[in-house]
């Protein structure tokens, strides 16, 4: 792989894909942002795109200006996306845009045959069945970029995946491990943004204090690699060193370790299955000294299960889940809503909906917005 665009360059995943695109002279097509305009201006001058895009309309007319001078063309809105996610010039497509606005992108992408470099986990948990439908008619890969789902594709590797018992799916247990309900009362957005081991953008981040994060991750697992709920066991390893594993028949268990850095996924998924040098930090493992697995708390984080639930049911819970906390997690960041009430949002918007079958796109994009306006209500009344 030599060229990719890149969707959300200026967010965590995007800033670290473009340095390894520094680091391996990777040609990048398209740029996608979606208000840091000064950020985006530095990267098309840098990297020199085809086409850039930034999400918010507002900021369009100014970007545009600023790079009159260049030879790329500016694009807004979800159509500039959309754009950039048809281009053919891009070998793969790495989407890290944060929450559903993703979805679109990603099954344009595939529709014109162009493998996606994942990080937009939202998408799949919503839109899990449509978009592993459109991957198998069009013969299109993805390539997970979460360090965990990225360990679990590279444990199966050169294994029959026809022999998998299961896969072992890790969690760092965020910021309030160990925690009680009672504890978790009165957290702050401070102390919930802060997260031990991982540093990334602040919807994850609250995403992963809550352990919802987990939840989205095992319902993307479920998607990614054709499993049964039963067969995902979540793992709480407190180090982040073990991403992920598998268990095969023989009950040989297969993990992949490293330094907990989002470069070595993200350069796994553009150079698969080449293996180069990374910018990243090498693992010591004796360094870290002592590795620990824990079993998850489910009663204390609700959200956790709450996915869980929705995806062994299936249907839209899913997306309903995943709509209902994109809503609580900005209220709660905004000071409108207590940390625990998060959960309460998600439980109570999913009891609200009854069972469907998403019929396709239009459809999950109809629940999400009905989940949000549900949740907005709830939230109003709090
Ligand atoms: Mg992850």
């Amino acid at each position: 792989m030599e060229s990719f665009s890149l969707l959300g360059s200026t967010g965590s995943i995007g800033t670290q894909a473009l340095e390894v695109a520094r680091k391996h002279n990777l040609r990048v097509t398209g740029l996608a942002g979606n208000r840091n305009i000064r950020a985006l201006e530095n990267q098309v001058r840098e990297f020199k795109p085809k086409l850039v895009c930034i999400y918010d309309d507002t900021l369009y007319k100014d970007l545009k200006t600023n790079l009159a001078d260049t030879n790329t063309k500016v694009l807004s809105g979800m159509d500039g996306l959309c754009e950039i996610a048809v281009d053919k010039s891009a070998e793969i497509m790495l989407n890290s845009v944060v929450g559903m606005v993703g979805l679109l992108p990603t099954l344009s992408a595939i529709a014109v045959g162009t493998p996606i470099a994942l990080a937009n986990k939202e998408t799949l948990v919503a839109g899990g069945q449509i978009v592993m439908d459109a991957c198998k008619r069009k013969n299109v890969t993805i390539y997970p970029v979460d360090s965990e789902h990225s360990a679990i594709f590279q444990c199966l590797q050169g294994n029959n995946r026809n022999q998998l018992n299961k896969v072992i799916l890790t969690a760092s247990g965020g910021p309030f491990f160990n925690k009680t309900k009672q504890d978790l009362q009165n957290v702050t957005v401070s102390q919930a943004l802060n997260h031990p081991n991982w540093s990334m953008g602040s919807k994850i981040t609250i995403d992963s204090a809550t352990l919802m994060n987990k939840g989205l991750e095992f319902i993307e697992a479920k998607w990614l690699f054709d499993l049964e709920p039963s067969q995902i066991e979540i793992v709480i390893h407190r180090q982040s060193v073990l991403h992920s594993a598998v268990e095969y028949k023989d009950y040989s268990v297969i993990g992949q370790l490293g330094f907990p850095d989002m470069k070595i996924p993200i350069q796994y998924a553009l150079l698969y299955p080449n293996r180069m040098d990374c910018p990243t930090k090498r693992l010591s493992l004796t360094d870290f000294g002592t590795l620990t697995f824990e079993k998850p708390d489910y009663d204390t984080f609700e959200c956790l299960s709450a996915c869980i639930d929705a995806i062994t049911v299936g249907g839209l819970y899913p997306c309903i889940a995943n709509a209902s906390n994109e809503v609580a997690v900005y209220s709660f960041l905004n000071g409108q809503i207590k940390f625990l009430q998060i959960a309460e949002v998600v439980k109570n918007t999913i009891k609200h909906f009854d069972f469907k079958v998403p019929t396709g796109y239009g459809d999950i994009v109809r629940t999400d917005k009905s989940a949000r306006e549900f949740a907005k209500e709830l939230i109003s009344k709090m």
